[in-house]
């Protein structure tokens, strides 16, 4: 089996260039022909072909194309499904927005958090994707639309911080000038709590945005929801959020998504003002994506609008998720499992 050359961060490529008696620059340009999303060693037209042949020999490119791509007819969002090369499936998302092209990138194939409201976790985790596999969604969702992706936002399938090391490797990969150059303040990781973790990623990348999913202000209504609060319960996760931004001078933003009956009340806002009071953030409510096998439904509109407000009224800063992509199954997992089922 052939290894993936994109799970190589540049060090490692040039590193690998100079063990073949090759000079340190054959590096840059390979990392820069991988960045254009090429598919065979073959198009890489500057490197000599006796090293083309020699790389192709030990590695593979990595890259994969879509087994399917739905397209929102309302806003252009494309939501992806990519095979692996070991028949695992995740999902991607492309979305266009004012400020440029943001990719959603899965890290994990399935997930082994076990959110209620959430398609990903419903078979458990299947495994850790490689770096490699989390860049190339982006390459292949550029080669697919023929535009620069310019933010991602790691809020696809899976815990980040549950596969850390391939994440950080992902992240030094595609900010790197020499390849796709994304800005390490349009980087965004989202997870669900795993405390060590945030503390290590605030020193790692100061620079990267962290998001957090709450959706639950108390402990009881937490666990109810997110197993993962058993373990890393709220008091501490809010008190290492509150060092990040001591310790950064960046906002956390909170992700809550409202599902009706559950944890959209006035009191639950008004918890949930108190336990963010004074704290540099920003609170991102997600209308719920509804997944079948769950149960739950999604809070009404006024509803979700309501909660707003209040926080707001409490000084919160806060917004309404935008939802792209709802005619295309938009929710984490959905496309994998709706496939997986034969539909
Ligand atoms: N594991 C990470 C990242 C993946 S989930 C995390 O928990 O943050 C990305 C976001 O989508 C999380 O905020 C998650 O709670 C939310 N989410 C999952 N399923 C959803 C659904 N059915 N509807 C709305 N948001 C959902």
């Amino acid at each position: 089996m052939k290894k993936n050359i994109k799970d190589l961060d540049h060090k490692k490529l040039k590193e690998l260039v100079q063990s073949m008696g090759q000079p340190a620059y054959r590096a840059d340009q390979i990392f820069g022909w991988l960045a254009r999303g090429i598919i065979s060693f073959d198009e890489m037209k500057n490197v000599p072909a006796g090293l083309v042949r020699a790389l192709s020999e030990e590695f593979n490119t990595g890259a994969f194309d879509p087994l399917k791509v739905q397209i929102s007819h309302t806003d252009g969002t494309r939501k992806y499904l990519f095979e692996l090369y070991d028949g695992n499936a995740v999902e991607s998302v492309f979305m266009k927005y004012k400020y440029g092209n943001t990719v959603c990138v899965s890290s994990q194939a399935g997930c082994r958090m076990g959110c209620r409201f959430c398609a990903s976790t419903l078979s458990g985790l299947c495994r850790n994707l490689t770096p490699g596999e989390m860049y190339e969604q982006i390459l292949a969702a550029e080669r697919d639309t023929e535009e620069k992706v310019n933010h991602v936002v790691i809020m696809g399938s899976g815990e980040p911080f549950d596969n850390y090391d391939n994440v950080a490797a992902f992240i030094n990969i595609i900010n790197n000038p020499k390849g796709l150059g994304i800005g390490m303040r349009n980087i965004t990781v989202s997870t669900c709590g795993i405390i060590p973790y945030i503390e290590r990623f605030s020193h790692d990348f100061p620079q990267v945005n962290l998001a957090i999913s709450l959706h639950a202000a108390t402990d009881k209504e937490r666990s109810e929801i997110m197993p993962v609060n058993r373990k890393y319960p709220l008091k501490q996760l809010i008190q290492a959020c509150r060092k990040y931004t001591e310790e950064t001078s960046r906002r956390v933003t909170f992700e809550y998504t409202l599902v009706k009956d559950v944890n959209d009340s006035d009191k639950n806002a008004q918890t949930l003002a108190g336990l963010l009071h004074g704290m540099l953030c920003h609170v991102n409510l997600i209308p719920l994506n509804k997944v079948e096998e769950t149960g739950l439904d999604t809070s009404p509109r006024q509803r979700a609008e309501r909660f707003c407000e209040l926080l707001e009224s409490k000084g919160i800063n806060a917004t309404i998720r935008r939802e792209l992509g709802d005619d295309i199954d938009g929710a984490c997992g959905q496309l994998r499992l709706k496939v997986k089922a034969g539909q």
